[in-house]
């Protein structure tokens, strides 16, 4: 489809360049003229990109394209986004010349998330380069001769699979496909593309920092897709990144506050919630107060409970909770790091800002907050399992404070429980772990009564007297660049969707 009709005017010495011979764009070398033979003494090179020639052989070549095709746009999950589609608008004839029968071949299911429509198949042969290339696993291949030619993966002599598409790149192969041939399974039949608005942002899975977009209607996410960024993930993301929204959508999301009424967490309302928690801290020594940050929170959200743990409630015993580490995935263009975090970095040197950079974490935080009278725990994120020496020491705290998203092991041991936000929920930054402070954009509103995780620890810190009264979180970015060593260039606006590197 990119064929051009180039205009050479310097042959290599003894190669037989015919003019105006018909040739790919995308493998068509430019080449300077020595200034003698230049066109009209100004010209290396003349390619035509519109010539009746040109324009009759890309028609030509769609015509070829779609001679299998099925054309079933009203039932294909890529209409909308779809090259063939686009291609067939602008180049294509109104009416197929092909009378005979085309070829059905079987719908092929090549994996957990990826289902092949075979028919849709234009053997452009990407999704077979990326398996090679980028994940390097290479479990796809071509079967069949000419006009029969089929994607599939090796079978054995019964015709039985002998792998499925489980890599964790795998998803990628449907974004790459340019037709709707690989479709995903998550998606398949969710939603016309038209439908969905599209926010930009950086996902949550892992520390890469990987860019996203997260596509969603009014009730809630329907899918993630990656969005290019040269220096973290290029065009690709992993299927733990691109699947791992649903948490978000979950129906046990937590709407209300709760608070513990004869053993038992009750729903109550904000205002109660509030009091319950400054009636109990406004009673306690500062060096029995504990408050830990997330990891999974953003830059804002940890600087403004930093913020109120050292000028409101005046204690430097802050720690960093997050998601318990996973594996590291290494391919040869990509890597899925261990830290399952997305701030681990930014949240480390936000928390410990203003308190000499000492923040808790592992063993000496859960030796702190054993027998604490009061914890403030900030968490968030798909719910995480706790370690034997994290519940103890969450067992053995006199009154904790949880502020989470779905109920979880932390949330039943608390005495009040905050419905907090998740990523596709507010907005804020990032940073990843090679020092990228990126920005994450509100997609959907938080379910019930939840709110954005700075907002509450706002809302706290005023009812305590505390004179915070940040309106967006684009203003607390800016009192992080004039406050945070590092950070100076990190606002949002500057911030915008390339990212900045920290230096
Ligand atoms: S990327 Fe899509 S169209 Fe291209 S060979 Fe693979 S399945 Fe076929
Ligand atoms: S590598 Fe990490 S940041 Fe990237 S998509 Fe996967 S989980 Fe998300």
């Amino acid at each position: 489809m990119c064929l051009v009709e180039p205009h050479v005017f310097f042959p290599p010495a003894g190669a037989i360049v015919p003019d105006r011979q018909l040739a790919t764009g995308c493998t068509t070398v430019l080449r300077t003229a020595p200034p003698d033979r230049k066109l009209d003494g100004k010209y290396d090179f003349i390619v035509r990109t519109d010539s009746p020639r040109v324009k009759k052989a890309r028609e030509d070549i769609l015509e070829f394209l779609l001679v299998h095709h099925p054309l079933d746009c009203p039932v294909c999950d890529q209409a909308g986004e779809c090259d063939l589609q686009d291609y067939s608008h602008r180049h294509g004839r109104d009416k197929s010349r092909y009378l005979e029968v085309k070829n059905v071949p079987p719908k092929k299911d090549l994996g957990p998330d990826v289902l092949l429509y075979t028919t849709r198949c234009i053997v452009c042969t990407r999704c077979i380069r990326f398996a090679e290339e980028v994940s390097g696993t290479g479990e796809l291949g071509l079967v069949h001769r000419g006009s029969h030619d089929e994607i599939d993966i090796p079978r054995s002599h019964e015709g039985v699979p002998l792998q499925v598409l489980d890599n964790k790149l795998a998803g990628n192969v449907v974004d790459i496909c340019p037709v709707g041939a690989l479709t995903s399974k998550d998606f398949l039949f969710k939603s016309r593309p038209w439908f969905l608005e599209k926010a930009n942002s950086v996902c949550s899975g892992c520390s890469v920092g990987c860019n996203i977009t997260v596509e969603y209607k009014a009730d809630g996410v329907y899918r993630i897709k990656p969005r290019f960024h040269e220096d973290i993930n290029q065009h690709w993301m992993c299927d733990d990144g691109r699947l791992g929204y649903h948490y978000v959508n979950s129906d046990d999301r937590l709407q209300l506050p709760m608070k513990r009424v004869d053993d038992e967490l009750t729903p109550t309302h904000w205002a109660d919630a509030l009091a319950v928690i400054t009636e109990k801290l406004s009673e306690i020594e500062t060096e029995d107060i504990v408050v830990i940050g997330s990891a999974q929170g953003t830059n804002e959200d940890n600087y403004v409970l930093q913020q109120f743990a050292h000028g409101v409630l005046k204690t430097t015993q802050l720690g960093l909770f997050g998601q318990l580490p996973g594996e590291e995935h290494k391919f040869p263009q990509f890597t899925i790091e261990a830290d399952k975090n997305p701030n681990m970095a930014g949240a480390r040197t936000i928390l410990g800002s203003a308190n000499g950079n000492v923040v808790l974490e592992g063993d000496a935080l859960w030796e702190k907050v054993s027998g604490a009278k009061v914890v403030y725990l900030v968490s968030g994120g798909p719910e995480r399992p706790l370690e034997d020496a994290e519940k103890a020491a969450l067992e053995s705290v006199d009154f904790l404070i949880v502020q989470d998203v779905l109920p979880s092991e932390v949330t039943q041991l608390a005495d009040v429980v905050l419905p907090g936000t998740t990523f596709a929920e507010k907005d804020g930054t990032f940073t990843n772990s090679t020092g990228w402070v990126q920005r994450i954009r509100k997609a959907v509103d938080p379910p019930g009564e939840a709110r954005a995780d700075w907002e509450i620890t706002q809302q706290l810190a005023k009812q305590l007297g505390g004179e915070m009264n940040y309106h967006f979180a684009g203003e607390i970015a800016l009192a992080i660049a004039e406050n945070v060593p590092g950070y100076g260039d990190t606002t949002h606006q500057k911030i915008g969707d390339a990212g900045i590197k920290l230096t």
